[in-house]
């Protein structure tokens, strides 16, 4: 049952039930309405924060959640349906006012928008296609909005919604369905990716008719900013190494922009309150790995792991991969190809462009012209030489082997009321 009566005690209280799910603070103050969000440690239904959205200039994007109702019961949520919590939600009118009430105001350029499910998701899809098709088509918004599929979805309604968003992304949970079972029986795996191959569909058909020429709609975008994906990572016993596999399978097809990982945290009053939280460190690593296979040009049979199939905790995944290969390195910087040299921790794809554009014209010297042209010396340099001469004899990965953040994983057991995850 829905308890507010009107948009600001609604507001209010999605807010002080609210997560922090930003990879980054926003710098500037927030608007009055919205005083309460630093207040609490938690799931944020209204937040905003800075992104850039490929090449483009960074948008300001409000990110918020259209309900925290949910008639779902995934193990591993604060939202689900047994947990006591007070619940309300907006209204698509609502939403759209809100919204546009902070462009007018100069807070935000674009909106990210997802929700939980009560009751039949067809009716919630139905809502948030109507948030869409308002800004759309009667405010004429032209700019950035991401949503987030909910699963249960008709085909027809999956057509309309990415037709109007920028970016559509999907919770994928887990990489096969037997673990998505454990932590969320309601849901299917399989029906998801149906569900993502309808929207890839649409999102490859629409990239390949505007690389025919057709002009772009900006109120009808067709989701061509790409899709992204989210694993709720360790609330299941799937290694590393079958995330990343689905992961890099599902990228096959294109259409997918990038994945998003969300370390489990256990929740007060859920199933899972006795799981231990997965260390963030692996999120990081997870998302580093991602890099490396979409910017840096290597393979997914490349990428190192432990014994277990996880990735190597003390090391990121590009020292991981150098340190097993020793025969690559040292590397020549004054003849090294940009593929090589983007294979140097401390070197990356800015760093290594800069280095062969600028080696035509003049000759690195030492470690400070190194740095000018943005390599992380203290990284790198055990990996190099500049003209035959090491510029290192201790690596960067040896001097940090007293610390091995293994040893922490588990040491403590944290609950929390709220979880990131919802908002990416
Ligand atoms: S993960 Fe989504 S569907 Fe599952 S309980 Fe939470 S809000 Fe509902």
């Amino acid at each position: 049952m829905y308890r507010t009566p009107n948009l600001e005690a609604k507001l209010e209280l999605l807010m002080s039930l609210a997560g922090d799910d930003r990879e980054g603070l926003p710098t500037r103050q927030l608007p009055p309405r919205l005083k309460h969000a630093n207040d609490v440690g938690a799931l944020r239904p209204l937040n905003l924060r800075p992104v850039r959205i490929g090449n483009a200039a960074r948008t300001t994007l409000m990110r918020i959640l259209m309900t925290n109702a949910c008639s779902f019961n995934c193990h591993y949520c604060p939202m689900r349906r047994d947990r006591d919590m007070p619940r309300t939600l907006l209204k698509p009118a609502e939403l759209v006012r809100i919204f546009l009430a902070a462009v007018a105001r100069d807070w935000c350029t674009g909106l990210f928008i997802t929700t939980g499910i009560p009751g039949r998701p067809v009716k919630v899809m139905d809502d948030l296609i109507e948030v869409l098709a308002l800004l759309r088509e009667h405010h004429n918004f032209a700019g950035y909005i991401h949503v987030k599929m909910i699963p249960g979805a008709q085909e027809a309604q999956i057509e309309r919604l990415t037709s109007l968003a920028t970016r559509v992304s999907l919770n994928l949970e887990a990489p096969c369905g037997d673990s998505l079972a454990r932590i969320a029986p309601e849901k299917d795996l399989s029906r998801t990716l149906v569900s993502l191959e309808r929207v890839r569909s649409r999102v490859n058909e629409r990239r390949s008719e505007e690389r025919e020429g057709r002009p772009r709609d900006a109120l009808h975008p067709g989701g061509t900013a790409g899709m992204t994906m989210q694993f709720v990572v360790g609330a299941t016993p799937d290694t590393d190494r079958t995330i990343l596999g689905k992961m890099s399978q599902l990228y096959a097809g294109h259409g997918i922009h990038h994945t998003h990982f969300a370390a489990f945290r256990p929740i007060r009053d859920t199933p899972l309150e006795n799981v231990r939280a997965t260390p963030a460190v692996r999120e990081q690593r997870l998302y580093q790995t991602d890099y490396l296979l979409r910017d840096y040009g290597f393979e997914s049979h490349e990428v190192v792991f432990d014994a277990d199939g996880n990735l190597p905790l003390a090391h990121d995944p590009k020292t991981a991969w150098a340190l097993a290969h020793p025969e690559f390195f040292p590397l020549e910087v004054r003849t090294a190809s940009r593929e090589q040299l983007l294979r140097v921790p401390g070197i990356g794809p800015a760093s290594a462009r800069r280095i062969v554009v600028e080696r035509s014209t003049t000759q690195a010297r030492g470690l400070a012209d190194l740095r000018a042209m943005g390599v992380v010396t203290t990284r790198a340099a055990g990996f190099l030489t500049l003209g035959g001469r090491p510029l290192q004899s201790v690596r960067w990965s040896e001097q940090l082997g007293f610390w091995r953040p293994d040893e922490e994983v588990g040491a403590y057991h944290l609950l929390y009321d709220v979880s990131p995850g919802t908002f990416r």
